[in-house]
């Protein structure tokens, strides 16, 4: 194996001074936990503004950039041969070395990169440029030079080791989980709720999550779904914390009591309800949902106003402006379709009205809560207290 090592390139903005600091030991911390899926040992270190990985041993490589490539504040991935100081003739074979075997056709236009951090080093970047470009340029008569638009890039990095490098693979961006505090997610076993816990995570925010599960007309296997969703959410965000809570009395309860029209948008609020009380008891700042503006009845305007009534708390909904088939996109993309579009019903779907108001009314919601509101706090406190905790990590 050429490769030995990677150099983590990450996104700069907005990350001057100490949250620098917090950002680099998040994304070490992130890049150590992805990479228990990779065969093989690696050591994660920072040294001067740049990430290294470096294997220990045999590792497997392809593991290893699919690992890296989960990691959120990554932009890019670069494999690097890293050589010994053993002088400017040892650097030049090593190079033309790399080149034989990375590009093996040779016959690209190319620039030299040289940066000599380790300034020990006798020659200074220009002069490394120039010679080495002489060089390739010896040893490959079909490889030419082009500084505005080169084929390839060949980065030489003088540091304590001489680290060379020509290839980015693409990272997933954002920003480290854990460097942008904690957001409760409403998850069902849909499509577009882990996309929309996936979306806030990878701006480097820590995931719990909440199920409204109504035994027994939602079966445990609907429950087993959104287990096995927040696990798949879990491979790119960690560990998810998932509450699930016994929603059934309430919903016959509104059932019972309510015109059914307005069923989904009073169950609904309810919901938002509970993820905000146990929001605040996780230390969440935020509520997170997989809504699209007009894509059911509950997602309206006008609904959406009915439902967010309740929540002081922001409610992030990073799909709203989404298309159905953008969702699904991303849901293939992150490999939760697949589980998503299994058969089980959630509890949304059994206590559907035929015609459920598409236009709720502020006032008549209110309303029609009123007579709830006695029965419903002590139910709501039950339906809290005796939830079950599961958490969810990527096996
Ligand atoms: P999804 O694909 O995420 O299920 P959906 O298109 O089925 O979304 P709704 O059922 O109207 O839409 O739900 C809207 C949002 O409300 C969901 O994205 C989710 O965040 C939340 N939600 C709905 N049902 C539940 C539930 N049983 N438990 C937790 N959250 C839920
Ligand atoms: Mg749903």
């Amino acid at each position: 194996m050429l490769f030995k090592a990677f150099l983590i390139k990450y996104g700069e903005i907005g990350i001057k001074g100490r949250n620098r600091y917090l950002f680099e030991d998040a994304l070490v911390r992130q890049i150590q936990f992805a990479l228990r899926e990779a065969e093989g040992k690696f050591t994660v270190s920072k040294e001067q503004g740049r990430i290294y990985v470096e294997a220990e041993g045999e590792y497997d490589y392809e593991e290893t950039i699919t690992a890296l490539k989960r990691v959120f504040g990554i932009v890019g991935i670069c494999p690097v041969v890293q050589i010994e100081d053993r002088g400017f003739e040892d650097l030049a074979e090593q190079v033309i070395a790399y080149i034989k075997q990375v590009y093996p056709d040779s016959q690209q236009t190319f620039k030299v990169h040289a940066r000599r951090a380790r300034k020990n080093f006798p020659m200074d970047s220009m002069t490394i440029n120039s010679e080495i470009g002489a060089r390739i340029l010896d040893a490959f008569p079909k490889m030419r030079v082009d500084v505005h638009h080169p084929q390839i890039n060949i980065f030489i990095e003088v540091r304590k080791k001489i680290h060379i490098y020509s290839q980015i693979i693409s990272g997933s961006g954002g920003m480290p989980v854990g460097t942008n505090g904690k957001a409760m997610l409403l998850l069902s076993g849909g499509i577009d709720s882990p996309v929309a816990g996936w979306m806030i995570a990878k701006r480097g925010v820590q995931i719990e999550a909440v199920y409204f599960h109504a035994p027994p007309y939602t079966s445990e296997r609907a429950k087993q779904k959104v287990i096995d969703l927040a696990s798949l959410v879990a491979k790119y965000a960690g560990p998810i914390k998932l509450h699930i809570i016994n929603f059934t009395d309430i919903q016959l309860y509104i059932y019972d009591q309510c015109p059914h029209e307005e069923l989904t948008i009073i169950m609904r609020r309810y919901m938002m309800r509970i993820a905000e009380q146990i929001a605040r008891e996780s230390g969440a700042l935020g509520l997170i949902t997989g809504e699209s503006i007009g894509q059911v009845a509950s997602q309206t305007m006008q609904s959406l106003y009915a439902t967010n009534e309740v929540c002081t708390m922001p409610v992030f909904r990073p799909v709203i402006g989404f298309d159905k088939l953008e969702i699904i996109d991303l849901a293939l993309k992150i490999n939760t379709y697949e589980t998503s579009i299994q058969p089980f019903e959630d509890c949304c779907t059994i206590f559907v009205a035929k015609h459920p108001v598409t236009k709720p009314s502020l006032k008549v919601i209110q309303k029609s809560e009123e007579k709830l509101k006695e029965k419903m706090e002590e139910m709501v406190e039950r339906a809290v207290s005796d939830r079950e905790i599961v958490v969810c990590k990527y096996t």
